[in-house]
C-alpha cells in the first residue's frame, strides 16, 4: 500500500469507531469531537509531510522489511543517519504543529521490541522476534499510527506490583489460555491514543522473579472489545468548543493523552512478545526510554523554535526589538534550544548497532539529552513570559474585540508599534499563552518533564552510564 495521505489516515481511524468518555459524556465517534479534532490534525501532519517535496527525505525511506518505500515513523533504524534523520524529521513537525504530534511513541517501542524480542529468544529460545517482525511489517506496509504503551498507575511508588493493595495497578495477565491470554489493568496518559490505529502495551518498571505476570508485552487494535477510554483535560481546553479560534492560541493543532483501561482483554498468542521473561522486562524500559528520551531533542525543539519567533514577533509588536537585554534573552533562548537539539543529534550520530540489526541511540547522551529537556523549555517559557509582558495573563477574549462597545477600546489601548494591528498582537500573544500556561503547555512544558520518565530516571541512567571508575583511572594514571 502506498503512504497515506492525511486525509486517508483521518477516514481511516474514523472508521474504527472509537469512543471516550469525555467530561462526563461520550465522546460519539472520533475524531470528530471538536475537542479531539486538531489533535488528529497534527497527527495527519505526519502524513502530510510525507508528501511535501522538501521533506521527502526525512519522512521516506525504505523498508528493511520488505524494501518497500515506507512512512519513517514506522522505520527500523538501519544507521546513525537514519537515527539523525528522525530527530530531524521531529523538529520539522514540531516547527509545523507547534504541538505533539503524536506519532513517535509507537517508532520508539517498535524500535526497542524488535532488539528485546531478538536478544530474549537468543537467550530463551521463544520465537517473539519473527512474530514481531509479522507484525511490524503489516504497521509498516499500512503506515499505522501505533501508540507506545508503558506507563501504569504504580500506585503505591513504594511497593512492588504484586505487593499493590490492587493487584491490576500494574498491567497483568490474569488467565493463560491455549491461544493467548487475558490482560487487566490500565495505561495513563496514552498520548494520541485515540488518533492510533494499533498499540504496543510494555511493562513500566524492570519486573523481578515472582513477578512474571506483570512481565507482559502485545500489541492490540485500539478498537478492541474490552478497552475503555477516559480522556484527559489539558488547561484551556474547552477554549476549543466556544467557536473564536483566536483565543486558542494554536488555530489548527493539539495534542491529546488518553487514560486506557483492559478490561479482560484477549491477547492472541501472535501479537505476544515478551510473557514472563522478567529478565528482559528491564531492558525493555530502558531501550523504549532511550529512544523516547532522543526524541524530544527533535519534537521539543521543533516547538522551542516557534516559542522563540513568537517571542521575537511580540517584541517587534511591542517596539522593544531592539533592546540589549531583549536580544539577549533571544539569544538566551537559541542558545538552549540548540544545545537540546546537538544532544538529540549526539546521541544518534553515536548510535550503534544492536544483535538484531537495527540501531540503537548512545543511551548516556539519550539520557543527557532528555534530562536538559527537563529543565530548558520551562527557561524558554519564562524568557517568553518576560518578553511577552503581561497581557499574556490579562488579554480579554475575542468575543470582547467583536462586541460593539468594548471592541473599540481594547483596539485602542492595546495598540502598540505603528503599523500592528490589534487582533495580529492578539494572536501572538494566545499562541505563547497556549505554549507557556494552556493547552499546549501540557506537552511542551509537562511532558518536557515526565514523558519518558522524570529527571531521576535520567539521572540513574547518567549515573550507570558514565563509567566513574574509567575517569577515576585518568586521575590515577594522570598522577602517576
Ligand atoms: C503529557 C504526557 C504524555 C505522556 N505520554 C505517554 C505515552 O504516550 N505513553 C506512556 O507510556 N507514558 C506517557 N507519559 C507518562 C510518563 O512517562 C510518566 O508521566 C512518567 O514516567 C512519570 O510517571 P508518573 O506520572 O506516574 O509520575 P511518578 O512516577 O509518580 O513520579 C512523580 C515523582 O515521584 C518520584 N518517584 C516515583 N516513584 C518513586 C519511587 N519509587 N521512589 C522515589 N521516588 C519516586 C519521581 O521521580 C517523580 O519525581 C506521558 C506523560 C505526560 C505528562
Amino acid at each position: 500500500m502506498a503512504l497515506m495521505t492525511g486525509d486517508e489516515y483521518i477516514e481511516s481511524i474514523k472508521a474504527l469507531g472509537l469512543e471516550a468518555n469525555l467530561m462526563g459524556a461520550k465522546t460519539g465517534t472520533l475524531p470528530d469531537h471538536p475537542l479531539v479534532e486538531p489533535s488528529i490534525r497534527a497527527v495527519a501532519a505526519t502524513y502530510d509531510s510525507a508528501q511535501r517535496k522538501e521533506a521527502a527525505s526525512l519522512f521516506r525511506v525504505k523498508s528493511s522489511l520488505s524494501g518497500e518505500e515506507i512512512n519513517r515513523f514506522t522505520h527500523l533504524h538501519q544507521s546513525t543517519d537514519d537515527l539523525v534523520n528522525k530527530v530531524k524529521m521531529q523538529r520539522y513537525l514540531g516547527n509545523v504543529t507547534s504541538c505533539c504530534f503524536q506519532r513517535c511513541v509507537g517508532l520508539d517501542a517498535a524500535n526497542a521490541v524488535y532488539s528485546v524480542t531478538y536478544e530474549c529468544d537468543e537467550k530463551h529460545g521463544t520465537k517473539y522476534h519473527q512474530r514481531f517482525r509479522d507484525y511490524w511489517s503489516r504497521a509498516q506496509t499500512e503506515d499505522l499510527v501505533v501508540d507506545g504503551a508503558m506507563t501504569d498507575p504504580k500506585g503505591d511508588r513504594g511497593k512492588r506490583p504484586k505487593d499493590q493493595a490492587d493487584p491490576d495497578l500494574f498491567v497483568r495477565v490474569v488467565e493463560r489460555k491455549s491461544d493467548g491470554v487475558i490482560v487487566r489493568g490500565a495505561k495513563l496518559h496514552q498520548t494520541g491514543m485515540l488518533n492510533s490505529h494499533e498499540m504496543i502495551v510494555m511493562p513500566t518498571i524492570n519486573m523481578r522473579e515472582g513477578e512474571e505476570d506483570w512481565a507482559i508485552c502485545f500489541a492490540i487494535p485500539t478498537n478492541t472489545k474490552g478497552i475503555r477510554y477516559i480522556y484527559g483535560r489539558q488547561a484551556s481546553d474547552t477554549r476549543k468548543l466556544e467557536g473564536p479560534k483566536l483565543d486558542v492560541g494554536n488555530p489548527i493543532f493539539g495534542g491529546q493523552e488518553v487514560m486506557t483501561i483492559f478490561e479482560d482483554l484477549f491477547v492472541p498468542d501472535e501479537r505476544i512478545f515478551l510473557c514472563g521473561e522478567v529478565d528482559y522486562s528491564g531492558l525493555l524500559v530502558e531501550r523504549f526510554a532511550g529512544y523516547h528520551r532522543q526524541s524530544y531533542g527533535g519534537c521539543k525543539v521543533g516547538v522551542g523554535d516557534v516559542l522563540i519567533g513568537a517571542a521575537a514577533l511580540i517584541a517587534r509588536m511591542n517596539g522593544v526589538e531592539k533592546a540589549s537585554h531583549i536580544r539577549d534573552k533571544i539569544v538566551e533562548m537559541i542558545h538552549l534550544n540548540e544545545t537540546m537539539f546537538a544532544c538529540g543529534i549526539a546521541c544518534s550520530s553515536m548510535g550503534h548497532e544492536t544483535m538484531a540489526g537495527n540501531y540503537e541511540i548512545n543511551m548516556l547522551l539519550a539520557n543527557v539529552c532528555k534530562l536538559n529537556v527537563t529543565r530548558f523549555p520551562y527557561e524558554l517559557a519564562r524568557l517568553a513570559t518576560d518578553i511577552a509582558g503581561g497581557l499574556l495573563g490579562t488579554l480579554p477574549s475575542a468575543k470582547d474585540l467583536e462586541d460593539p462597545v468594548a471592541g473599540p477600546y481594547i483596539k485602542k489601548y492595546l495598540a502598540a508599534a505603528d503599523g500592528v494591528e490589534t487582533v495580529d498582537r492578539m494572536k501572538v500573544l494566545r499562541l505563547i499563552e497556549n505554549l507557556v500556561a494552556g493547552a499546549g503547555s501540557v506537552a511542551y512544558l509537562i511532558e518536557s518533564m515526565h514523558g519518558a520518565g522524570p529527571p531521576t530516571a535520567q539521572r540513574i541512567m547518567i549515573g550507570r552510564q558514565a563509567d566513574l571508575e574509567g575517569k577515576i583511572n585518568l586521575v590515577k594514571s594522570i598522577l602517576e
